[in-house]
């Protein structure tokens, strides 16, 4: 079981590069923001805890994403995985690490994923989804088709809840407090990987792709 996590700001690109490299990495794209949506869709006692938090853009309990995780690693036991928004904590960073060596593996690698706050802004302000599948769209960089409509499954596309202004602002204001104890904590394991994410979708990829193989 490899584990590799995508880490960054939001906006910065994580989902759409996670669902683009799954494949050619073999890996199984894990993305925590994915299944808490799922979860709230479905009105699950975990999408009643954490709708609120996240539509405020604050951070949903730790124990209860990295039982989340470890449910997943549980499931789908043996597989690869590439991470997508967890951990997002220090102590998530330390409850993940625990529970892959008791699982016999640990963290591989972490891309941190780099882009002047200017860009991110606008991939969050563009950024569409689908109300039904969850793809994931622009409304000037990767846009639909049809306007509106879902590419994958024909569903309505529309804005995240937590993609309102002031929800962004404190997203990013989170992420910046935790990425002072999260980015240390793993350079000091060797295992961190700054990467351009600046760039276009592709250039992103092919940039991960070369960390992960430097890596
Ligand atoms: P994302 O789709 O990764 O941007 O996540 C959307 C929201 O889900 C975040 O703003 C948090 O409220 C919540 N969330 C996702 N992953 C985590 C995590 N690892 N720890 C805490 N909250 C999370």
């Amino acid at each position: 079981m490899r584990i590799r996590v995508l880490m960054g700001p939001p906006g910065v690109g994580k989902g759409t590069v996670a669902s683009r490299l799954a494949d050619k990495l073999n890996s199984r794209h894990l993305s925590t923001g994915d299944l808490l949506r799922e979860a709230i869709a479905q009105g699950t006692e975990l999408g009643i805890e954490a709708g609120s938090r996240m539509s405020k853009g604050e951070l949903v309990p730790d124990g209860l994403m990295v039982a989340l995780v470890e449910d997943q690693f549980d499931r789908h036991g043996g597989l690869d995985f590439l991470l997508d928004g967890f951990p997002r904590t220090a102590l998530q960073a330390r409850l993940l690490d625990a529970g892959l060596a008791a699982r016999g593996t640990r963290v591989d690698a972490v891309i941190g994923m780099e882009a002047p706050e200017r860009v991110v802004l606008q991939r969050l302000g563009g950024r569409r989804i689908c109300g039904s599948c969850g793809a994931s769209f622009h409304t000037a960089f990767i846009p639909p088709r049809t306007e509106g409509v879902c590419d994958r499954c024909g569903g309505v596309l529309v804005r995240r809840p937590d993609d309102r202004d002031e929800a962004i602002v404190r997203r990013l204001a989170v992420y910046r407090s935790q990425m002072d104890e999260l980015e240390p904590y793993y350079r000091s394991r060797g295992v961190y990987f700054p990467v351009d994410a600046s760039g276009t979708p592709e250039q992103t990829e092919a940039n991960v792709l070369t960390a992960l193989e430097r890596g």
